[in-house]
């Protein structure tokens, strides 16, 4: 090795003395012949961005009169892309407008004595180019990430962009689960676990002598269930009806969860601010490790009488609120300080809020759109009718397991939230490594629940590992018309994600 070094550093050292002699003080002159072909540029890498393929290599050479890279596309002959100056280290591709290819590039450096051998040969799936071309400030838009989406939306992009940092994904448009072909691709999914729909159980005003039977169905089902709970009542007078701080921590303990419906129900006695903040204090206060950061209107948010709830207060508390309205909660048009609430499920399709027609669309309710919707339903004390209700739509999400996500409302809520605030940027892809970064624009103390990201990888991915912030993170994966997908849980803003194939 250090012969090999010692010779090359000879080399270099006796060109540069030609090159000074040679110049005579004068500019470089070109028709001075080099005595031999540069030495191979190296190390020849790339980003793949959504608008473009940036490369670079190392330069090894002092003589080089320039660089030529190739490019191949899907395998056919490599042909010049571009001759480069001397020197030069970088090259961005714009050329490239068609995702669903192969772009294969390798360069070489060149002087009159010839060409170097080759350097690498790199080869790059396109996931997602987009042709931006309408777009005026696409260096402003670059640095804040484009999406095929919003690019289509108007040029006005970069602005929208910053305004609203909305980013749907275009799953939730299009309304189907979307199966990305190409190594590498990867989006967030339109709820949990890709799932179609979302639904949550919720009990309203305490209802303590229900509390055993709700646990031994969660146990049956293995779901949770989120109690909105009139705070001040709780180890009061009358403990047997609304329970004690005990009965409520053994919930929360068993992955249950307390939220608020206000200190007294809205009694009349305490401001609206002291309704919302002081229930959520006890809450806190009371039961380790959960945090109160939804409430539940009592009765629902009547808009006419703004003395009892109020919107604008609640969110200064709270980061949604249920409301009432008997509606399926839309997926793309959900209002998180308002939502919708079912006080009587139906599993009949013909139903306009049918449960059914949350995982299969139902062309008779185009406006309804329960389909990949969220249902958030509503029990009260239960009477032998309403455990029948109950066990009868748990019996149904428990056969339909696959497509339903049966999660708490606040999880539900931070899924949403994020989700649509979230920026997903592919980093890298190369064969063996994928590497994605998800940002939100959310405050992370409070919105750290993790998202799911699909992405598809080479079928020859038997093992593999996926790190957010170099700590493991959970990942499933699933077979769609014969390929190979990943599910990953990714908290937004907590790090890169780094896929490897072992
Ligand atoms: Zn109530």
């Amino acid at each position: 090795m250090t012969k090999t070094t010692l010779i090359f550093s000879l080399i270099l050292f006796s060109f540069s003395i030609f090159s000074c002699g040679g110049s005579g003080g004068h500019e470089e002159n070109p028709t001075i012949p080099a005595t031999s072909a540069p030495e191979a540029p190296s190390e020849l890498n790339y980003e793949q961005t959504l608008l473009n393929i940036k490369l670079d290599w190392s330069d090894n050479s002092d003589n080089e009169a320039e660089f030529i890279l190739e490019r191949s596309i899907n395998g056919n002959s490599f042909t010049e892309q571009t001759s480069l100056t001397a020197n030069t280290t970088t090259y961005t591709d714009n050329t490239i407008t068609n995702s669903n290819q192969t772009v294969s590039y390798r360069i070489k450096a060149a002087n009159s004595s010839g060409d170097s051998e080759y350097s690498n040969q790199i080869d790059i799936n396109i996931i997602k180019i987009i042709n931006c071309s309408q777009i005026t400030t696409e260096t402003t838009c670059l640095s804040a990430g484009v999406y095929s989406l919003q690019c289509e939306w108007n040029q006005n992009i970069c602005e929208n962009y910053k305004d609203n940092y909305d980013f749907i994904p275009d799953e939730v448009n299009s309304g189907n689960r979307i199966w990305p072909e190409n190594h590498g691709e990867a989006h967030i999914t339109t709820w949990k676990n890709d799932r179609l729909a979302a639904f949550s159980f919720t009990i309203d005003d305490n209802w303590a002598p229900n509390h055993n039977w709700w646990v031994e169905q969660g146990n049956n089902y293995d779901f949770r269930f989120t109690w909105f709970v009139i705070a001040e009542r709780i180890s009061g007078e009358n403990s047997s009806f609304n329970g004690t701080w005990e009965d409520y921590k053994e919930l929360f303990d068993l992955g249950h969860d307390i939220q608020s419906h206000t200190l007294s129900h809205n009694h009349g006695e305490f401001s609206i601010e002291d309704e919302y903040s002081l229930s959520q204090n006890l809450i806190n206060d009371n039961i380790a490790g959960a945090t109160a950061i939804t409430l539940a209107y009592p009765g629902g948010l009547k808009t006419d009488e703004a003395e009892i709830d109020d919107k604008d207060i609640a969110a200064e508390y709270y980061i949604s609120a249920r409301g009432v309205g008997g509606h399926i909660n839309k997926v793309d048009e959900i209002d998180y300080m308002n939502t919708y609430t079912i006080g009587t499920a139906s599993l009949d399709p013909e139903n306009r809020i049918g449960t059914p027609n949350l995982i299969e669309y139902n062309p008779n309710y185009p406006q309804s759109r329960t389909y990949r919707g969220w249902q958030i339903q509503l029990f009260h004390g239960l009477d032998e009718d309403e455990e029948a209700e109950a066990l009868a739509l748990m019996e149904y999400l428990d056969e339909h397991r696959d497509v339903f996500w049966v999660g708490l409302y606040r999880e539900v809520v931070l899924y949403g939230l994020e989700r649509d605030s979230a920026k997903l940027d592919i980093l890298n892809i190369s064969e063996n490594t994928i590497s994605l970064r998800l940002r939100d624009q959310k405050d992370n103390e409070i919105f750290n629940y993790p998202l799911t990201i699909k992405i598809r990888v080479n079928n020859d991915w038997l093992n593999y590992s996926a790190t957010q912030n170099h700590e493991n993170i959970n990942a499933s994966e699933i077979i769609y018309n014969g390929n190979k997908y990943l599910l990953i849980q990714v908290i937004p803003d907590n790090g890169d994600v780094v896929l490897m194939k072992m």
